[in-house]
C-alpha cells in the first residue's frame, strides 16, 4: 500500500470528526479503503482494507470498509489517471452546501488560487442517502460534468453532505480540499459584507489557461 494515503488522511483530519470522512488509494488492479468508523486522525495501516475494484473487500472477515466505498470504487475504476480519492465534511463548506448558495459557489470563482486548485467550476451532486443512492447520484452528475467539460472535476460538492476531491497525487487532493474550505470562508464573508464581486468568466478563463498557473499546479503534485 502507498503509505502517502495515511498522510492524506492526517492532513484532512480537521475536516471530519469521529468516523466521518474517508480516503482510498489505488494499488494496481485493486485499492485500499478506510475502514468504517475509523478516524482520519492518526489513521493507521491496520485500519485500511484491501478491496477489489468492484468495491468488495478481499477478506470479508475483519473490519468493514466504509459505507461510501461504492463511489471510491467507481471513480478509481472509471478514471485511470486517478490514484487517490478523499471525502470530507469541512464545516464552512458545509454551511454553503446546506444553503441555496451551493450553485453560486460551484459556478463562480472569487480569486486566482481558487481557479488553480478547484478548477473553473465545481460539480454539484444533489442530495441522496449515503450508500447506493449516493453512488448512483454521483455517477449521474459526474458523468454529465465530464461530458460537458472533458475533464474530471477537481472538486465535487455533495448537497447537504460534504465534498470529494480525487487526483493522481495525494498532495493535489489535500490542496483542493483546503482551498475549497478557504474559498467557502471567503464566499460567506463576502456575502456578509454585501454584494459579492466574483471574477468574470474571462478572468477565470485567463487564469485557467495560463501556462505559469499550469506549471504551479504541476509543481505541487
Ligand atoms: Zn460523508
Amino acid at each position: 500500500m502507498d503509505t502517502s494515503i495515511l498522510e492524506l488522511a492526517w492532513a484532512l483530519s480537521s475536516f471530519a470528526i469521529c468516523g466521518e470522512g474517508n480516503v482510498s488509494v489505488r494499488d494496481d488492479d485493486s485499492f485500499w479503503m478506510k475502514a468504517s468508523g475509523a478516524s482520519l486522525t492518526k489513521l493507521g495501516k491496520s485500519e485500511m482494507i484491501a478491496c477489489k475494484m468492484t468495491g468488495v473487500p478481499f477478506d470479508s472477515l475483519g473490519l468493514k470498509p466504509s459505507i461510501e466505498t461504492g463511489f471510491h470504487a467507481w471513480i478509481l475504476r472509471e478514471f485511470e489517471d486517478i490514484n487517490f480519492v478523499a471525502h470530507t465534511h469541512p464545516t464552512k463548506t458545509m454551511q454553503v452546501l446546506c444553503s441555496e448558495q451551493i450553485y453560486s459557489f460551484a459556478d463562480h470563482r472569487l480569486f486566482p488560487d481558487q481557479v488553480v486548485r478547484n478548477g473553473a467550476k465545481s460539480c454539484v451532486v444533489p442530495y441522496a442517502m449515503p450508500g447506493k443512492p449516493l453512488l448512483e447520484q454521483i455517477k449521474k452528475y459526474v458523468t454529465i460534468f465530464v461530458e460537458e467539460y472533458q475533464y474530471f472535476p477537481k472538486l465535487i460538492l455533495l448537497e447537504n453532505h460534504g465534498i470529494i476531491t480525487a487526483s493522481s497525487s495525494h498532495k493535489e487532493c489535500i490542496a483542493s480540499t483546503m482551498m475549497c474550505e478557504k474559498s467557502a470562508e471567503i464566499f460567506i464573508g463576502s456575502k456578509v459584507l454585501g454584494q459579492t464581486n466574483f471574477l468574470t468568466s474571462e478572468q477565470v478563463d485567463e487564469i485557467d489557461k495560463c501556462p505559469s498557473e499550469k506549471h504551479r499546479r504541476k509543481m505541487y503534485q
